[in-house]
């Protein structure tokens, strides 16, 4: 690709291939709390700036942090979903470090003992499944926000906003498992979904719910080793993140092909460029000076807590899926569309109770709900077509009641309407009509019209027949039962 970026000599497609790319993900997703990780301070976005504020999250001297029960209880609901194992003990500490928007010189995080480790989640990828191994899951606090004004660099004046101060978030981290950018995009979207089944993260990417930071490096494949990682920090969304990792495998690929040594540091995706950028080299554990927090208990989850935070969780997107796959009949890449949110899977369901067939209510769904709804820019909780609705029109086709042609006839009236399915049929006067004496009138008059087709086939041209058949339905204003139509042209055309 060409890269507008410094230093970053164009690599061949041959050269990329002999390399492999290693990835793994660090994702920070602000847990749905009202309240802050140590304070009762609102966790709500978009208030005015230092509104949501108070001595505890503004570091001042001599408070204490006293832990948000909620927070842990959202994190454990995390981990069981991720597959972790919980701990039943494990431990605040300080990392240190000075920056303007963290008042109190240090961020209370989770070190040496993190609330949970080992877990995994599956992505589906090239369509194979893959697992994807979770080292650990932890509870820290965010710092607060720095607002410039004017461009960020050459500001004038700098503010900081301390209502993010302290707002909870749990970091993810994944193994090196990745092996692509497309790995890594599908694994954001499986976390992210498991994230919103359980209710752990509003994920709004555009508010700063989920940020993620990419390691990539890369070796020549059949290595054993992996290379050197580089950090991009601090990515807001999906596309970003594939797009930075697709880069950073290039240039690596690139500094090592010219003999170079990758350097470990931490780098920025520059969006407007289409680059990384150096950062700073990367700091090591060391330089933080990590110790346990003194203000802080150890956080206990007990077996119960566990227990009752397991039993509390939904079904989870991977399990849906293959139920889905099983009970209704439909195909995987199917079920993963509607599984893609839990109202959606919901609704889903809805109209195969409400007497649809799985396998209509999945087409229709997919084919005429989902596309009017996104050029509605409506949700599907705002459906104007409730799933009893939609279940009534695809029992009206499913009865031969009315044609499929006439069903995506109807479809868009009752999106527009609100009108129920039967009604706008019968006011229509679209029901589907086996009439054979009616439908064998007018198929005189299309072979009438088309003696050269009548010809063809008689010739043999079996292709013709669907022509006969698609003019006589077309003639009903797709009115005809295409059997009836079927059986009376095969007659009148022998
Ligand atoms: P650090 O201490 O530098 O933060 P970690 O071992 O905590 O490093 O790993 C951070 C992230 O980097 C994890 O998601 C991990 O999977 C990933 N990672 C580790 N080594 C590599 C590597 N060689 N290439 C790509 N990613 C890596
Ligand atoms: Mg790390
Ligand atoms: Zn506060």
């Amino acid at each position: 690709m060409a890269q507008s970026a410094p230093q970053t000599a164009a690599v061949s497609p041959v050269v990329l291939a002999r390399y492999e790319p290693v990835i793994g993900l660090e994702v920070h997703a602000q847990l749905q709390t009202k309240t802050k990780i140590f304070c009762g301070c609102s966790t709500r976005f978009g208030d005015a700036p230092n509104s949501n504020v108070c001595p505890v999250c503004l570091g001042l001297p001599g408070t204490l942090p006293v832990l948000n029960k909620r927070v842990v209880e959202m994190a454990v609901r995390a981990s069981l979903a991720l597959n972790c194992t919980v701990h039943e003990h494990s431990r605040f500490a300080r990392k240190n470090y000075f920056y303007p928007d963290l008042p109190k010189g240090y961020q209370i995080s989770q070190y040496e003992l993190p609330l949970a480790t080992g877990g995994w989640l599956e992505i589906a990828h090239d369509a194979t499944c893959k697992r994807i191994g979770i080292t650990r899951l932890h509870l820290e606090e965010d710092a607060a926000k720095n607002l410039h004004e004017g461009f960020a660099e050459s500001a004038e004046k700098g503010y900081i906003d301390f209502n993010r101060c302290g707002t909870p978030l749990t970091e993810i981290v994944s193994e090196p498992d990745m092996r692509a950018p497309e790995e890594a995009h599908a694994y954001l979207t499986a976390l992210k979904e498991i994230l919103l089944y359980t209710g752990v993260s509003d994920c709004n990417m555009e508010e700063g719910s989920l940020r993620c930071d990419a390691n990539v490096s890369v070796r020549l494949r059949g290595a054993s080793e992996f290379g050197t990682k580089v950090e991009i920090k601090n990515l807001n969304s999906f596309r970003f993140v594939q797009k930075a990792i697709e880069y950073e495998i290039e240039r690596q690929i690139g500094v090592l092909e010219g003999g170079g040594r990758i350097a470990q540091e931490s780098r920025l995706w520059n969006q407007a460029e289409n680059h990384t950028v150096s950062m700073r080299s990367k700091e090591k554990a060391h330089d933080y000076r990590y110790f346990p927090e003194p203000d802080l208990l150890p956080v206990h989850v007990s077996a119960g807590w566990r227990a009752a935070a397991t039993k509390g969780l939904p079904e989870l997107p991977e399990a849906k899926r293959l139920r889905f796959v099983n009970t209704y009949g439909i195909t995987p890449y199917d079920a993963e569309v509607l599984t893609g949110s839990q109202s959606l899977a919901d609704y889903f369901e809805s109209v195969v109770k409400a007497g649809a067939p799985g396998k209509s209510a999945a087409n229709w769904m997919q084919t005429e709900l989902l596309r009017r709804l996104k050029h509605a820019g409506k949700d599907i909780v705002a459906s104007p077509v409730s799933p009893a609705a939609l279940a009534e029109l695809l029992q009206l086709v499913e009865s031969g009641n009315i044609t499929g042609a006439i069903g995506k006839k109807v479809f868009p009236i009752m999106f527009d309407s609100g009108r129920a399915a039967g009604e706008i049929v019968a006011a229509e006067g679209l029901a589907q009509s086996s009439d054979t004496s009616a439908i064998e009138a007018i198929a005189r008059e299309v072979i009438e019209k088309n003696p050269d087709n009548v010809a063809k086939f008689k010739s043999g041209n079996e292709g013709v027949f669907k022509f006969f058949v698609g003019q006589v339905i077309r003639a009903t204003r797709g009115q005809a039962n295409p059997q009836v139509v079927n059986d009376v042209l095969r007659k009148l055309l022998s």
